[in-house]
């Protein structure tokens, strides 16, 4: 499945806030767990959702909405990555 970048960004953010214990902001439309990757994104990336920590650098926040823009700011192309592995292994 290729996406464009708009989806790609919008599918990005929603893993960040899947990860930061938020609910989707685009709607479920674009709400990345509808996707049959999902399952291998939440195996990898699961222990830390709600944590407050980011899983790539083991930052820590305060504020949720930190964690979020940090993580779609420093680390778009690490999500990626494994979006990428995710969507390789289950298809
Ligand atoms: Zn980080």
């Amino acid at each position: 499945m290729a996406l464009n970048s708009k989806d790609r960004g919008k599918i990005l953010h929603s893993v960040a806030r899947w990860l930061a214990g938020l609910k989707p902001v685009f709607g479920s439309k674009h709400y990345f767990e509808k996707y049959s990757y999902s399952r291998c994104v939440i195996e990898k990336l699961g222990a830390y959702r709600g944590a407050r920590e980011c899983p790539f650098c083991h930052k820590k926040f305060r504020r949720i909405a930190a964690l979020v823009t940090h993580l779609i700011k420093f680390h778009s192309e690490e999500l990626e990555e494994i979006l990428e592995k995710c969507r390789e292994e289950s298809s």
